[in-house]
């Protein structure tokens, strides 16, 4: 039987509703609307794609939105400029910087440059300590959909054997510690594991994170295991695919989510989520 599909599209639909719900009532409440500041430097279109549907989603949420389209000359003193501005400014609950950055810019000290209460994207090393010692603020977006998901097939992930390909600071990582706080047992891959099909097999649960098209094929998953694919690329068709080959993989996985349609959307839904959550904070704390 084939597996169930895991909808990331429905389930951000239905996350950004509750959401704009829950903006309602923190205006009616505290008069704060979550503000979030978008840094976009560069014409990378893909880049430009993904801020554009990110803005969007903050739009129909009711979110304020400020947006900072920045030519890819601008120094890096200018760039900090203004994200120490969006710091300092109380409308600004979730700051996000679209990577990648221009080569002649530092990213790993733009990241840092951002607050960490402020931190929507939960890049800053502060935010990422949090997350290892399991009291996150933010838990970066495309990690937080990814669980979500697998929650939302009611499997429990308690004593579940996990295996995460991939292990990027912004997906592979701290999935693995998201899975690790839920008590599965998890193991990560990457380019120098050794016999990757047999450790995938092991998996109940089994999230790809690795940037290759439909790498995942059906003899690397258990029968029956929950599959995740956080990959996104693009065929020589022009085809949007995920790491997971994903015709011959449902037919052997319990649940599996689609590309498109899967974590993409749950990404943008949990930017919203996290950018809301410090504004509540901000609105029960009294400060900015
Ligand atoms: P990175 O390139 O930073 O990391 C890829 C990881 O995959 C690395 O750890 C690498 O290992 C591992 N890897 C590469 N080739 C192999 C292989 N043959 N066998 C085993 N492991 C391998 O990518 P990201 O984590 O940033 O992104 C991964 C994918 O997810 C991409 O397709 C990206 O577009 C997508 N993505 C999707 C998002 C969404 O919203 N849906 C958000 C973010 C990313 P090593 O460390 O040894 O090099």
């Amino acid at each position: 039987m084939p597996a169930q599909l895991i909808d990331g599209k429905r389930l951000a639909q239905a996350t950004r509703e509750a959401i704009a719900k829950d903006v309602t009532e923190l205006y009616s409440q505290s008069g704060i609307r979550p503000g979030l500041a978008v840094f976009l430097v560069g014409d990378n279109p893909a880049s430009a794609v993904y801020v554009r549907n990110k803005k969007k989603a903050c739009d129909i949420a009711g979110f304020y939105v400020e947006d900072h389209a920045l030519p890819a000359t601008i120094s890096q003193p200018d760039l900090l400029a203004l994200i120490e501005k969006a710091n300092a400014d109380p409308r600004i609950h979730g700051i996000l910087v679209q990577l990648p950055l221009p080569p002649h810019i530092d990213s790993g000290l733009v990241l840092r440059a951002v607050s960490p209460m402020k931190d929507a994207d939960g890049f800053h090393p502060y935010n990422i300590g949090r997350l290892v010692e399991g009291d996150p603020v933010f838990t970066p977006c495309t990690p937080k959909g990814v669980v979500r998901m697998i929650e939302s097939t009611g499997i429990p992930i308690e004593g579940k054997r996990a295996v995460v390909i991939g292990r990027s600071h912004i997906v592979g990582k701290p999935v693995a510690m998201l899975l690790i706080h839920r008590h599965a047992t998890v193991t990560v891959c990457h380019s120098r594991t050794k016999d990757l099909p047999a450790v995938c097999r092991e998996a109940d649960i089994l999230v790809a994170a690795i940037g290759r098209a439909q790498f995942v094929k059906a003899d690397m998953v258990k029968e029956g295991a929950t599959v995740v694919d956080v990959g996104i690329n693009r065929l020589d068709d022009g085809r949007l695919v995920g790491d997971v080959d994903f015709e011959s993989v449902r037919e052997r996985a319990g649940w599996i989510s689609p590309v498109p349609g899967g974590v993409g959307p749950m990404t943008i839904a949990m930017l919203l989520a996290n950018t809301l959550e410090a504004a509540q904070r901000a609105a029960t704390e009294g400060r900015v």
